[in-house]
């Protein structure tokens, strides 16, 4: 995954996909990409890029128009929207752009391109039905401090809730084979 902006680099006229953006206006969410021209307003009140060097909304979008597949794919920062929908709300074009960077999320994790910390998560959340490991300190202070123990996770039943997420199915597949 890259770690800068995605739009920075000189375009190479191999990597460009023209199928892609008709692809992105094929899938739930994604129908009006076309209608983009640009404006800028979805960066422009957005909270994230307000904070962000490298998180533009409006650059995602474009770069999805020109076919740039694998960049927008494997940029990390496609994972920084917050989905709070101001972009969605604002846009004059009426692109549903908070559900144009969900479903490039979802293309991106069925090729495993992920941030690590949510493979970490995924990981667990599938072993123990925790987001994360709680560490046994912590579990010692709540039982110092009186407080019961934790309910027990659920994992089984929250496998069966993600069945058939393509993510999902391929990160229990890695699991099962590095338990091989
Ligand atoms: S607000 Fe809408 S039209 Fe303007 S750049 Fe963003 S997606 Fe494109
Ligand atoms: S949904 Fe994402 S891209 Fe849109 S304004 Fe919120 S954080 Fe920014």
């Amino acid at each position: 995954m890259t770690e800068t902006a995605p739009g920075k680099e000189p375009i190479k006229a191999s990597e460009i996909d023209p199928k892609f953006k008709y692809e992105l206006a094929k899938m739930h969410g994604g129908e009006k990409i076309l209608r983009c021209f640009q404006c800028g307003t979805c960066t422009s009140d957005c909270p994230v890029a307000r904070y962000s060097d490298t998180y533009r909304p409006r650059t995602l979008i474009h770069m999805a128009q020109l076919g740039l597949r694998e960049r927008v794919l494997n940029s990390d920062t496609l994972w920084l929207c917050a989905a709070c929908f101001t972009c969605t709300d604002r846009c004059p074009q009426d692109v549903k752009v908070a559900s144009v960077i969900r479903v490039m999320r979802n293309l991106a994790a069925e090729k495993g391109c992920v941030p690590q910390v949510f493979k970490d998560q995924t990981c667990s959340i599938l072993e123990s039905g925790y987001a994360y490991k709680i560490p046994e300190l912590r579990l010692k202070k709540r039982e110092n401090q009186g407080l019961p123990p934790l309910p027990k996770g659920n994992p089984e039943s929250i496998r069966k809730a993600l069945k058939g997420v393509k993510f999902i199915e391929a990160t229990e597949k890695k699991g099962e084979q590095h338990g091989q």
